[in-house]
């Protein structure tokens, strides 16, 4: 039976729910002009012998009075098998729509085409971020932001000591709020790069991608406790203990095999978002003891405020899939929700960068001291 372009054909999820890779509804102009022949003629000679919708081969032996036996089958199957694992080796896969990949591969139903299908070699998912899919901008966003911190933190760490009034603990506190984020990014990047490996490397990188998410909102904190509350170091303390307490119940909790899975996309959010909120209260203790003039000036709350509406937009637009759900099919690979919560991720940072070094300033230019009208 020849494959019918454009439709379900007898390959189609229903009738062969494991051969993914076989000539379906996938949409050819996505592979580039001058590829679709040899798509065609590798679609007709990959197309598997599936019982009752035999290929065409199989039809020429029909025809000479054969039958296939099942061994044979299984032995073409094989080989088809082994053929197709050289193509993913050698990077000449094509995307395929949602309905057709495998139930660990599914997890926004409002991206309708352009997936990468499940490729079992570390080296295709590698080339695969030079290739146009549904992950390419989830990739190439946290890769760049993460050769963006690595960057800034360098320059941080090099900085002449003569900045800083306490070099050592100040270094070791933005030290830190650095690796939180080349820790998030990282993990992030790698994640959206290779979970289409397999469901157990899926689902590992997933709670490395989740505990980042943790890490680099615990790092935030620690940072803005230490220059916020550098003349209370009680108040300091008990924070730091608190925020670390809740990061670390949060790692946990991402280790739950399930906790990843598109069921729980809005326990995800909500785990998140509430351990972002919980700033909220040392937040209100600075802006009750300093005032909200002063809070808002010197003390930077605008842009941590800021941050935390980045963060906030960011995980509300991921939990509700907007805009995809309202035109499922148009941002299946660019502007899709969890591209724009990438970018919001990025961007929250590097506010609350830019906002850690106003206060680093600020105390540097106070030459440390807590005696006088300055902050808490
Ligand atoms: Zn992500």
């Amino acid at each position: 039976m020849k494959p019918v372009r454009g439709s379900a054909g007898p390959c189609s999820s229903a009738a062969v729910p494991s051969m993914w890779w076989c000539c379906t509804t996938v949409s050819m102009s996505e592979l580039g002009p001058g590829q679709e022949e040899e798509e065609e003629r590798e679609c007709k000679a990959s197309m598997p012998s599936a019982p009752g919708g035999g290929g065409r081969e199989e039809e020429e032996e029909e025809g000479e009075g054969r039958v296939l036996t099942l061994p044979l089958q299984a032995y073409r199957a094989m080989e088809r098998m082994e053929e197709f694992v050289h193509k993913v080796w050698e990077g000449r896969w094509r995307v395929i729509p949602h309905d057709v990949l495998p139930d660990w591969l599914k997890d926004n139903d409002y991206l309708l085409h352009g997936h990468r299908p499940p490729m079992p070699s570390f080296r295709a998912c590698f080339r695969s971020i030079f290739r146009i899919h549904t992950e390419t901008g989830n990739i190439w966003i946290h890769l760049l932001g993460f050769v963006l911190f690595l960057c800034l933190g360098i320059l941080t760490m090099l900085r002449p000591n003569m900045y800083f009034m306490d070099p050592l603990q100040e270094k070791v506190v933005l030290g830190m709020f650095f690796l939180s984020t080349l820790l998030c990014l990282g993990f992030s990047w790698l994640f959206h790069t290779v979970y289409c490996h397999s469901e157990k490397v899926s689902q590992t990188f997933s709670k490395l991608d989740y505990s980042g998410i943790a890490i680099l909102i615990m790092g935030s904190f620690v940072s803005w406790l230490y220059y916020s509350f550098y003349c209370s170091p009680q108040s300091r303390l008990i924070y730091l203990s608190i925020i670390c307490v809740l990061g670390i119940s949060a790692i946990i909790v991402a280790q739950w095999d399930r906790f990843g899975t598109p069921k729980h996309r809005q326990t995800r959010a909500g785990v998140f978002l509430g351990l972002g909120l919980s700033g909220v209260v040392p937040t209100m203790h600075f802006t009750i003891s300093e005032g909200f003039v002063k809070a808002t000036t010197v003390g930077q709350i605008g842009w941590f405020f800021l941050m935390a509406v980045m963060y906030i937009t960011g995980a509300g637009l991921f939990a509700a899939r907007i805009p995809e759900r309202f035109c499922p099919g148009k941002f299946d690979i660019w502007f899709q929700s969890h591209q724009i919560f990438h970018v919001l991720v990025v961007a929250a940072a590097f506010v609350h960068f830019y906002g850690v070094s106003n206060l680093q300033e600020f105390r540097y230019s106070l030459q440390g001291s807590c005696t006088d009208d300055s902050l808490l």
